[in-house]
């Protein structure tokens, strides 16, 4: 991608910090990887972290704290309540977003339980970009219905659209005509759209999507999780944001949004979450939710640490040099894998790179969920630990039917700061020499299916012994290497 900004003219990313603490990594002989993931029940969730070389599974919670946020917790201030920790970081969303009231969480899902069970009643529509897993379920718990609105270019893995998290403006007007702008308590905006390959929406887009909200009398809710990554693509990606400080840009999308929450697991670099509005009638609708699920007004749920850590995250969020690391190493990695003709979602995005297993195991029926099944098989070639974002991700309809996901993904999450670019040059080796036996790859059938959110914790097992055979070519055409 031409128009991603490289510090050295060779396009190799460079790390704007040095590493001060690091921590000891092991890598299993293959066949002890087939016996792990055979116990996990062919799910990455389930394994063991002494299992695993290179954890990609996630950016939650896991992306690299800085010295400063370390220095931070160190002064927190512990109180039950009113803690001044807590006004810290109060102030410090203020700063940023310009948000009057803020209420703490414990971490992103939690603020979705209480927007959802706030604003949403049986019958209700919510229009977005596209759900997150979490999003989804409990938009459903409380009878409300999701409507993704997205661009049809949302879901063409091979892209150079730009902002693939766009919401199609027809689309949602229509659906707005169609259900009634009553049924409709909020429009969602997703930053960085997780499901879709950690696609960005553009400002333009969300001033639209505020137009329409002003017309219909219905409020806007963002996502900000995966916002770090948005603000950094909006800058290098939108014409005329190009002289906008991250600051400005970050205001614009706040000053667009009735209420803004986020998983500070992502956003911040910490653990934790928050809901921030500037309207005193909507905090007040939510704020008792907050001692009921998480804890008093003053931590939510939150370590103190955690939140002195959230503070200083959410400041180092506004520099360009340090927003820049994660895009620019996924970038690489998926320049990498293209050249090796193995199928990535383009153009790159955040948060991590997106395999893209409809293509890499075409061979695979989708009721045999060939993202789990890929994800699975990098695990044997690699100890890499990826995610499945395909059909095993959804859940099943109210008869018992698989829901076909409109994509299969394994996402190889680059956690902020974490890895070095021999780590991932090593993962694009593993996967080019899987992609080259990528017909060793069979399907997965669940043997413990749990009803909802199965993928965090359900069982599968091989449709064949083809686990093993790929181990025994892995070591036919490594010899005794790990
Ligand atoms: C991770 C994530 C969430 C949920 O946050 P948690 O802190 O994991 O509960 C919600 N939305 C998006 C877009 C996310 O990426």
């Amino acid at each position: 991608m031409s128009n991603i900004k490289f510090y050295q003219g060779e396009n190799l990313p460079l790390e704007m910090h040095k590493v001060s603490i690091v921590q000891k990594l092991n890598l299993i002989p293959v066949e002890d990887r087939v016996k792990a993931i055979q116990e996990a029940g062919s799910n990455t969730f389930l394994l063991r972290n002494r299992d695993v070389f290179l954890d990609m599974l996630t950016d939650s919670g896991v992306n690299a704290m800085s010295d400063r946020q370390l220095a931070a917790m160190m002064v927190a201030d512990d109180s039950y309540a009113g803690s001044e920790t807590y006004y810290r970081l109060e102030s410090k969303i203020k700063e940023i977003f310009g948000k009057d009231f803020f209420l703490p969480a414990h971490q992103g899902r939690a603020c979705e339980n209480i927007i959802s069970q706030v604003f949403i009643k049986p019958g209700s529509v919510i229009p977005m970009n596209y759900h997150f897993t979490t999003t989804k379920s409990h938009i459903t718990v409380n009878g409300g219905r999701v409507e993704e609105v997205f661009m049809d270019e949302a879901l063409n893995i091979k892209s150079n659209h730009p902002f693939k998290g766009n919401i199609d403006i027809d689309k949602l007007v229509a659906l707005i005509e169609e259900v009634g702008a009553d049924n409709i308590p909020f429009i969602r905006m997703e930053a960085g759209t997780n499901l879709i390959g950690g696609q960005p929406f553009s400002l333009e887009n969300m001033r639209q999507v505020r137009k329409v909200c002003d017309e219909y009398g219905t409020m806007l809710v963002l996502d900000a999780s995966l916002l770090q990554d948005n603000l950094y693509f909006i800058k290098v990606r939108e014409e005329s944001c190009r002289d906008m400080s991250i600051r400005e840009i970050t205001r614009e999308i706040s000053d667009l949004s009735d209420i803004i929450y986020f998983s500070a697991r992502k956003l911040g670099a910490a653990r934790g979450g928050g809901i921030c509005t500037s309207r005193p009638e909507l905090a007040d609708s939510m704020r008792e939710m907050v001692p009921l699920y998480e804890g008093f007004l003053t931590y939510g749920g939150m370590s103190v640490r955690e939140m002195e850590a959230i503070s200083v995250g959410l400041e180092e969020t506004m520099d360009m040099n340090v927003i820049d690391q994660g895009p620019q190493f996924i970038a690489h990695m998926v320049k990498e894998l293209e050249q090796r003709g193995i199928p990535v979602v383009t153009p790159p995005g955040g948060l991590g790179c997106h395999v893209d297993a409809m293509e890499f195991v075409d061979h695979i029926p989708q009721e045999q969920y060939p993202a789990g099944a890929l994800t699975a098989a990098i695990y044997i070639a690699g100890g890499i630990r990826g995610m499945e974002r395909g059909t095993m991700s959804e859940q099943r309809d109210e008869d018992g039917n698989e829901t076909l996901s409109n994509m299969e993904l394994v996402r190889l999450a680059l956690p902020r700061r974490v890895f070095t670019l021999s780590q991932v040059q090593y993962a694009v080796d593993r996967i080019s020499w899987l992609y080259e036996n990528r017909r060793l790859i069979e399907g997965l059938t669940f043997v413990e299916e749990p009803k909802v959110l199965r993928f965090f914790f359900g069982r599968l097992a091989p449709v064949s012994d083809w686990q093993i055979k790929l181990a025994q070519k892995f070591r036919e055409d490594f010899g005794d290497s790990l």
